[in-house]
């Protein structure tokens, strides 16, 4: 499984490169490492999060670097970024169709396969009136950890209450 997903992501790196040459956008080691923390990271981060990454191995590169880099990426069609999310911005370095459920509670981000999903119909009246590239689901709530943790807490209340 691991292999796989080494081998998937080689092949993003490959394309991230020729994509930077068609568009004449110098492949520099910090867009190289912005990139790979992109798709390193599963959790959808926000560009704090790819800062405080990246910075580790580039102590000079500025916030304000990152979050233009990140923007280009979403641009060219490299990022993604997550709608319904609030502020910052969350990025997502996975490109295939899929959904969102955003927990309220710890602002967690999580991807969501559905065929049920992917399969809703765009009503006609939006279909003629717009061009429509793309939909996708947005779930918000409380997710299974902060729910669990929720429920301890409860429980933890009602015993000091005995
Ligand atoms: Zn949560
Ligand atoms: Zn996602």
């Amino acid at each position: 499984m691991e292999e796989i997903a080494e081998k998937s992501k080689e092949k993003k790196l490959g394309r991230f490169k020729e994509l930077c040459k068609q568009r004449s956008i110098k492949l520099t080691p910090q867009r190289l490492i912005i990139y790979e923390a992109l798709l390193n990271n599963n959790d959808h981060p926000s560009t704090d999060m790819i800062y405080q990454q990246v910075r580790q191995a580039f102590p000079t590169i500025s916030f304000d670097t990152v979050n233009r880099t990140l923007l280009t990426f979403y641009d060219m069609g490299l990022a993604g970024v997550v709608e319904g999310s609030g502020n910052p911005k969350r990025f997502d370095g996975n490109l295939k169709k899929h959904h969102h459920f955003q927990c309220l509670q710890c602002r967690r981000i999580v991807d969501v396969y559905n065929e049920q999903y992917d399969a809703i119909p765009i009503p006609q009246e939006l279909r003629e009136r717009y061009h429509i590239l793309n939909l996708t689901v947005h779930l918000e709530g409380i997710c299974d950890q902060c729910k669990a943790d929720g429920e301890q807490q409860e429980e933890s209340e009602c015993q000091s209450l005995l």
